[in-house]
C-alpha cells in the first residue's frame, strides 16, 4: 500500500513538471484560453520547400519541426488545414478558418487580420536569372525589368510599394517562376535563398544563377489571428523560448544534410546510369561475341555439305574415346562406311546430284544410329561412326541395320545405292594405338569392297 502511495507521489511530481514545462509561463488567462480552445488550426504554404510543404496530406519541412516544438510548449494540438496554394491559405486565414500561419513575414496588408511574433527564421532574399545575366548591385538597377514573385508573398507587396514602376508578375510557385525565367518569359525571379537554392539543385542545374541579394533579409515568424490577442501572447512566448541550438539543429537537418543528400543522390544516379550503360554495352558485346563464337565453333566442327560432324570433330571424338579406353579400358568400335561405285553416280548424273545423294545418305545414317553413336564425314563419300562402349559384335548389328536401311532406300533419280562397311574395335589384344585401330577398319572396308561390296566386314588378321 505504501509503495502505491509512493508511486502516486512520483507520478504526480512528474505530471506537475511536464505540465509546467508544457505551459511555459503562461498566465491564468492564457491557460484558460488554451483549455477552452482545445486545438489551434494552422495554414501553411503547401509548396515552399525546404521551408514547408504539404506532402500526402502531411506537413513537412523546417516549419513542421518548429511547429512540433511549439505544440509541445503550448500543450494543445496544432492542426493543419490543408490548402492548395498560399493564396488559398490567405483566404482561409482571412475567413478565420485557420488561427495561425506557420511562417509569415509582416506586411501592412497582413496586419489588418494577423498579428506577427518575433521572427524565428531569417532568410536572405535573392534574385535569380538565366546564367547570361549580369550581377545586380542594387535592385533599382533592374526596376524596369519583368520580375516574378509568388502570388501573395510578402516581398511582392513590399516591392510594389518601394518600386511602383517595377513590373512585378505574380506566379503560383517558386518552381513556376523559375521555369518562366528559364523560358525567357521573366527577366528574374525574387525569392528566398533557401527555396531558390532548393529548386536550383533539383530542376535547374547550370541553367540559372543568383545575380543579386536584397540588403534586408526576410524575417519570418508565426502569424496569429488578430481577433484573438491571447493567441499572439502564447505564440510570442513560445517562439522566443526556442533555443538557438534547436534552431541550428533544424537548419542543419533541412539545409546542410538534405542538400548534401540531394547532391549525392544526383551524383549517385549519374554514376549508376553511367555504369549501367557501360555494363549493358559490355553484356551486349559479350552476348554478340558468344553468339559469334558459338557460330564459329559450330562451323568449325560441321561438314558444310551434309551438316554432320566433319573430320576435325571426328578426330576429337576419337581422341576422347582413346583417352577413356586408356584410363578405364572402356572399349569402343569404329565403323568405316564407303558408298559403292559412287564415281558412277557423279559421272552419270552430275556432281550436284552426287551432292544430294551424299546429303540423303548421311540422313539415313543419322536416323538409324543409336543416341550414343557419333557420326561424321571422314572425307569424300566415306563416313565414320564411333560407337562408345561397343565391341565389333554389337557394331556389326548396327552396321547391318544401316546397310539394310540404305539398300531399302530409293534415292531420287538414281534409285538405290549400296555401301560397304569396315569394322574394328579398340582392344589391346588386337591393336595398341588409335592409328592402328583406324587402319584396321580401313583394311576391313577394303576387304568388304574386295569381297563384292554391299556388306559389313569385321577386321581380321590376314593369314
Ligand atoms: P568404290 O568405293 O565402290 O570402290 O567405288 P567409288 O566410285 O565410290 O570409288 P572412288 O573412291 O574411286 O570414288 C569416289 C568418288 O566420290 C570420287 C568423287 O568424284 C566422289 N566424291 C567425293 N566427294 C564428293 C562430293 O563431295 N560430291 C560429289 N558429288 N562427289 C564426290
Ligand atoms: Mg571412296
Ligand atoms: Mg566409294
Amino acid at each position: 500500500m505504501r509503495i502505491l502511495y509512493l508511486l502516486l507521489f512520483f507520478l504526480s511530481c512528474f505530471c506537475l513538471t511536464t505540465s509546467l514545462y508544457a505551459s511555459l509561463d503562461f498566465t491564468d488567462q492564457e491557460r484558460a484560453y488554451l483549455k477552452e480552445k482545445k486545438q489551434i488550426t494552422m495554414c501553411i504554404d503547401p509548396d515552399w520547400m525546404p521551408l514547408e510543404k504539404i506532402e500526402a496530406g502531411q506537413h513537412i519541412g523546417m516549419t513542421a519541426d518548429y511547429i512540433a516544438i511549439l505544440e509541445q510548449k503550448i500543450g494543445i494540438p496544432i492542426v493543419l488545414i490543408p490548402s492548395v496554394s498560399w493564396t488559398e491559405s490567405i483566404e482561409f486565414a482571412k475567413a478565420r478558418k485557420c488561427d495561425i500561419y506557420s511562417l509569415a513575414m509582416v506586411t501592412e496588408e497582413r496586419k489588418q487580420y494577423m498579428n506577427f511574433t518575433k521572427p524565428y527564421l531569417s532568410i536572405p532574399v535573392v534574385v535569380a536569372t538565366k546564367t547570361d545575366k549580369f550581377f545586380i548591385a542594387e535592385l533599382s538597377a533592374i526596376k524596369d525589368k519583368k520580375l516574378g514573385v509568388v502570388r501573395g508573398y510578402a516581398f511582392g507587396e513590399i516591392l510594389r510599394k518601394k518600386y511602383p514602376e517595377m513590373d512585378i508578375i505574380d506566379v503560383d510557385s517558386s518552381h513556376q517562376g523559375l521555369e518562366m525565367v528559364n523560358q525567357g518569359e521573366l527577366y528574374g525571379f525574387i525569392g528566398t535563398l533557401v527555396t531558390i537554392g532548393y529548386e536550383f539543385q533539383r530542376n535547374f542545374v547550370g541553367e540559372l544563377k543568383i545575380v543579386g541579394k536584397f540588403d534586408k533579409t526576410w524575417e519570418l515568424g508565426i502569424a496569429t489571428r488578430n481577433d484573438e490577442p491571447l493567441l499572439f501572447n502564447i505564440f510570442e512566448k513560445s517562439v522566443t523560448s526556442i533555443s538557438e541550438k534547436q534552431k541550428q539543429n533544424i537548419l542543419n537537418q533541412w539545409l546542410a544534410i538534405r542538400y548534401e543528400k540531394v547532391v549525392d543522390y544526383s551524383r549517385l544516379w549519374k554514376w549508376i546510369t553511367g555504369i549501367a550503360i557501360v555494363l549493358i554495352f559490355l553484356f551486349y558485346r559479350n552476348f554478340l561475341l558468344n553468339k559469334y563464337n558459338k557460330k564459329l565453333e559450330q562451323i568449325s566442327i560441321t561438314d558444310k555439305l551434309t551438316q554432320i560432324y566433319n573430320r576435325v570433330k571426328l578426330d576429337d571424338f576419337l581422341e576422347q574415346q582413346e583417352a577413356l579406353y586408356q584410363r578405364y579400358q572402356r572399349e569402343y568400335s569404329i565403323i568405316m562406311i564407303d558408298i559403292d561405285f559412287f564415281k558412277r553416280v557423279n559421272d552419270q548424273y552430275g556432281h550436284l546430284t552426287g551432292d544430294k545423294i551424299l546429303i540423303n545418305f548421311s540422313k539415313i545414317l543419322e536416323n538409324n544410329i543409336r543416341i550414343t553413336d557419333i557420326l561424321g564425314r571422314w572425307g569424300g563419300e566415306e563416313f565414320m561412326i564411333i560407337s562408345p562402349k561397343t565391341d565389333t559384335d554389337e557394331a556389326y548389328i548396327l552396321a547391318e541395320k544401316l546397310r539394310a536401311a540404305i539398300l531399302k532406300h530409293s534415292f531420287p533419280l538414281i534409285g538405290s545405292i549400296t555401301a560397304s562397311f569396315g569394322l574394328s574395335e579398340r582392344n589391346n589384344d588386337k591393336n595398341s594405338t588409335l592409328n592402328e585401330l583406324i587402319s584396321q577398319s580401313d583394311q576391313a572396308l577394303y576387304d568388304a569392297k574386295a569381297s563384292g561390296r554391299n556388306c559389313v566386314n569385321k577386321f581380321t588378321v590376314h593369314p
